[in-house]
């Protein structure tokens, strides 16, 4: 079986690889566990750029296959297939329907912990766009 493996010799323990990856031996079946985040770019195309959500906060580490995660995955992409206009990127899609909707439709538990709008404090100081309006 195609697997990769650390080297221990090289490694100098960043820590990116365990962040990225619920298989790392490191990681914890029992108490770690997995966040979706949804609708960030970095592209300046028809938006600003804009900040990832956090849509599930929680999802078990079920290695080897993830079936739970892949299973809430695949219900995002197949309503966002569905109910996108071309072109139209993940994060603009839910703006246009609207979060709220957005959870209705992927079949997700929506609770008003997962959104952070940036606007509290953040918005103030934060808000701001390299994007450009002709
Ligand atoms: S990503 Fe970092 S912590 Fe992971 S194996 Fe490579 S050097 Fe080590």
């Amino acid at each position: 079986m195609n697997s990769v493996a650390v080297n221990a010799d090289r490694c100098m323990y960043c820590g990116n690889c365990y962040t990225m990856c619920p298989s790392m031996p490191l990681a914890d079946t029992e108490g770690d566990g997995i966040v979706l985040m949804a609708g960030g770019k970095v592209s300046n195309r028809i938006s600003a750029p804009k900040f990832s959500k956090v849509v599930v906060a929680f999802i078990p580490n079920e290695q080897p296959r993830w079936k739970t995660m892949t299973d809430t995955i695949k219900r995002i992409v197949e309503a966002y297939a569905k109910g996108a206009n071309k072109y139209e990127r993940l994060g603009e899609w839910a703006e246009r329907i609207g979060w709220e909707r957005f959870f209705e439709v992927c079949e997700l538990d929506f609770t008003h912990h997962l959104i952070d709008d940036f606007r509290d404090a953040a918005y103030y100081t934060w808000r701001q766009t390299s994007q450009f309006k002709f």
